[in-house]
C-alpha cells in the first residue's frame, strides 16, 4: 500500500514574511486534522528559503525539498546549487525535469538523467517530472512521449535506485493554465508509467508513488486521487494558499 504524497511547488514565489505565515497555517492545519497519518506532505520553496522553511518546520512531519539542482558536484558553475548543498540544508527531495526547466532553462533529457543520478548519490529523492505538450497529446503521442522521458531518465539506474524515485505526471498544457487532465486521462498515463516501472522491478511498480500535477485544486483533487494509480499530487498555484493546499492534502488523506 503506497502512502499518498502531496507536494507543493512554490515556484518563484514567496518572501520571508509570507513564507512564515503560510508555514504556520499549514502546520496548524496539518496537526488539527491529523493529516500526516495518512498523507506525506512536502513543500518545495525557492532554494534561498529552504533553510527558513526547514527551521519553521523543525520537529513537524512537513518535508522540505528544492525545485532544481545542478548535475555537477562542486566547482566552477556560478549560480548553481549541487545535490550535496541541498542535502546539507536539510532538503529531503528535489524536483527534476519540471516542464518549466525543460522549456526555459535547457534541461535536456541527458541533463535530467544526470540530475536524477546526482540527487540519488546524495540521498535526495528525485521527483521526476514528465509530461506531454498539447501538440503531442493532439497527435496521439502522449504515452510515447512520457515513455521516452521516463526511459531516458532511468537508463543508467539500477532497480534499487528506480525504487527510490517519485514520478510526477504533469501534462504541460495543464500546468498553471486552469485546465486539468480528466481523471481518466491522467489514470491512463499513470497506469502506463506503472507498467514501465514493472518492467524495471516489481518492487518499484508496487512502491513508487506517481503524482499528478497540472492545475490541481481543492475541487478536482478528490476525483483525481480516487484513481488507482494516482498516489497524490504535485501542486503549484494552489500550494501558495494554506486552505487550498490543506484541502488537497485532506482529499489525498481520504483517497
Ligand atoms: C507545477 O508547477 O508543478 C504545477 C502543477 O503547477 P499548477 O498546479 O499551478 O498547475
Amino acid at each position: 500500500m503506497r502512502k499518498a504524497l502531496v507536494a507543493g511547488n512554490w515556484k518563484m514565489n514567496g518572501r520571508a514574511k509570507q513564507n512564515g505565515e503560510l508555514i504556520s497555517s499549514l502546520l496548524s492545519g496539518l496537526e488539527q486534522q491529523a493529516l500526516t497519518e495518512s498523507v506525506d506532505v512536502m513543500v518545495f520553496p525557492p532554494s534561498v528559503y529552504v533553510s527558513q522553511v526547514k527551521a519553521l518546520a523543525e520537529g513537524s512531519p512537513l518535508g522540505v525539498g528544492a525545485q532544481d539542482l545542478c548535475e555537477h558536484a562542486d566547482g566552477a558553475f556560478t549560480g548553481e546549487l549541487s545535490a550535496g548543498m541541498l542535502s546539507d540544508c536539510g532538503c529531503a527531495a528535489v524536483l527534476v525535469g519540471h516542464s518549466e526547466r525543460r522549456a526555459m532553462f535547457g534541461d535536456t533529457e541527458a541533463r535530467v538523467a544526470a540530475k536524477v543520478s546526482a540527487a540519488l548519490e546524495q540521498g535526495l529523492v528525485p521527483v521526476l517530472c514528465l509530461g506531454e505538450t498539447l501538440e503531442e497529446r493532439d497527435a496521439g503521442e502522449t504515452l510515447k512521449c512520457v515513455e521516452a522521458q521516463f526511459e531516458s531518465a532511468v537508463a543508467g539506474l539500477e532497480a534499487g535506485q528506480i525504487e527510490q524515485l517519485v514520478l510526477a505526471y504533469e501534462p504541460v498544457w495543464a500546468i498553471g493554465t486552469g485546465r486539468t487532465a480528466t481523471p481518466q486521462q491522467a489514470q491512463e498515463v499513470h497506469a502506463h508509467l506503472r507498467g514501465l516501472l514493472a518492467g524495471k522491478s516489481a518492487e518499484a511498480a508496487a512502491t513508487v508513488r506517481i503524482l499528478y500535477g497540472g492545475s490541481v485544486n481543492a475541487k478536482n483533487a478528490s476525483e483525481l486521487f480516487a484513481q488507482p494509480d494516482i498516489d497524490g499530487g504535485l501542486v503549484g498555484g494552489a500550494s501558495l494558499k494554506a486552505n487550498d493546499f490543506l484541502a488537497i492534502c485532506q482529499a489525498a488523506a481520504s483517497s
